[in-house]
């Protein structure tokens, strides 16, 4: 960055170098690059940093501005329950009108057989109330020794020590000395990295029957849950073959398995149904959620659980030894429950699967004639771009990631937020994006990308 800053965001950036450290980051390169992009507001589909220069958001922020940005009817809601009840807990026998109103709401999008919700203030909230969720249902159903989570490698569940346990993401588990035991993982749906020689609904049967090999090694009386996103998110935008899901829900019925899908990324429209279960098929026992539940206006998530263990819980269970003082909190309550009526109202959900999604897929596959570009996918507004040095042999850079790290960049400086798993460029837009903004979203990738197959001397 040699272009000479303005006072206001060179004071910015100097003082994020001192005082703010930040998730995510290597502290050092940012160091280096004299502080961070500081992002000032937005609006629609659009952000502006401090210096004025404007990005389309693929990303919807970090998958979860799904609405959109600069929704007054969400600040209104903010505001007003602000000022007639900030804060009150949901601990002890208590409630408020806007945690009891928005379980209901959720309950009525989900399957039938879901209908208690349990509220957190993010995703890994929500994968660490799971764990001790579920643990306690089979101590309460007399199978103590019931209690391995299994999982795949590349999973992304969140951050805390459980929740990154449960994700199967390498450079996690070995800074916090993870995963911590009772958590194991097996391979991933990847097709296009994994799948070599089989079509994708012989390899979707094989990635599924990992789980029924690990449950039969380890026992079906030991193993408690299996958890996975719909579609992996943080991994690289991996679809899996259409044989995976169905192939997952018999197994786990068979060996007496809870089935999580974890909904953060694909639940509330992200997919083209409310969750990604229902496009996908799956059977889900207990359903995390969170960023696209309140659009990122605030922290919020949630978990919810079947009618049968809900009833277990209900009968046998005491009081659940759990909780966040700002479990269910009234503000974020309000603000989702208002973004599931705006989405509701504008219809977002069937614009995402009747408008959006084919859209994204055509534009994306347009890419493919560029010599870098191994494969392009998406599932509704959910996209990915596999950059690779060889597309017949479908060989990936070595080392991997430093395409990606190219790329995001010259987006960044076309004007587009991407973001890159590894050398995987994966997009996530607001589903209030047009048709034009993905045409516009798809030069600029491809400037991107021809920029970076140079920078790789391709
Ligand atoms: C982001 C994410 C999480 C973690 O959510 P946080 O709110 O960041 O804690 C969990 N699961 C999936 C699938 C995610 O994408």
């Amino acid at each position: 960055m040699t272009k000479t800053l303005d006072n206001y965001t060179r004071s910015l950036r100097e003082a994020a170098i001192a005082h703010h450290l930040p998730p995510f980051t290597d502290h050092k390169s940012l160091e280096a690059d004299g502080g961070p992009r500081i992002i000032e507001k937005a609006d629609g589909c659009y952000l502006w940093d401090t210096e004025g220069k404007r990005y389309l958001d693929g990303m919807a922020g970090l998958w979860c501005v799904n609405v959109g940005y600069g929704r007054e009817r969400l600040a209104e809601v903010a505001h007003k329950q602000m000022l007639e009840l900030p804060y009150y807990n949901t601990f002890f026998k208590t409630a408020t009108p806007a945690s009891v109103m928005l379980s209901e709401a959720i309950a009525g999008l989900l399957p039938d057989h879901l209908n208690q919700l349990h509220f957190v203030n993010s995703g890994s909230e929500a994968n660490d109330t799971i764990v001790r969720l579920v643990r306690h249902y089979f101590n309460l159903v007399g199978k103590p020794d019931k209690k391995v989570f299994l999982s795949r490698h590349n999973a992304y569940h969140g951050s805390t020590m459980i929740s990154a346990s449960l994700g199967g993401m390498a450079g996690m588990h070995a800074q916090g000395d993870l995963p911590l035991p009772g958590i194991e993982h097996i391979m991933q749906p990847y097709w296009y990295g994994d799948g070599g020689d089989m079509s994708p609904e012989e390899f979707g049967l094989k990635a599924a029957r990992a789980l029924e090999e690990r449950i039969l090694e380890l026992g079906a009386d030991k193993v408690a849950a299996f958890i996975g996103e719909p579609v992996q998110g943080a991994g690289g935008v991996i679809i899996p073959p259409e044989t995976y899901w169905p192939e997952i829900n018999r197994i786990c019925k068979e060996h007496g398995v809870l089935l999580v899908a974890d909904e953060v990324i694909c639940g509330f429209g992200r997919t083209g149904n409310w969750f990604g279960l229902q496009t996908l098929g799956i059977e889900a026992d207990i359903v995390p959620m969170a960023k696209g539940l309140s659009s990122g206006y605030l922290p919020i998530g949630a978990v919810a659980i079947s009618d049968s263990i809900a009833e277990t819980l209900k009968t046998q269970g005491g009081e659940f030894a759990h909780g966040m003082t700002y479990s269910g909190h009234p503000v974020a309550c309000a603000v989702a429950l208002e973004n599931i009526n705006i989405m509701k109202e504008e219809g977002l959900v069937d614009r995402v699967r009747d408008t959006m999604a084919d859209r994204l897929n055509e534009g994306l596959a347009t890419l493919n004639d560029l010599p870098i570009v191994g494969e392009t996918r998406s599932l509704g507004l959910l996209g990915a771009i596999e950059l690779v040095a060889d597309k017949a042999t479908r060989t990936k850079f070595d080392p991997l990631g430093k395409a990606g790290g190219l790329c995001r960049d010259h987006c960044f400086e076309q004007g587009l937020v991407m973001r890159a798993c590894g050398d995987t460029m994966v997009l996530s837009p607001p589903f209030v994006i047009t048709h034009q903004q993905i045409d516009e979203l798809v030069a600029m990738v491809r400037a991107a990308i021809e920029q970076t197959a140079r920078d790789m001397g391709m």
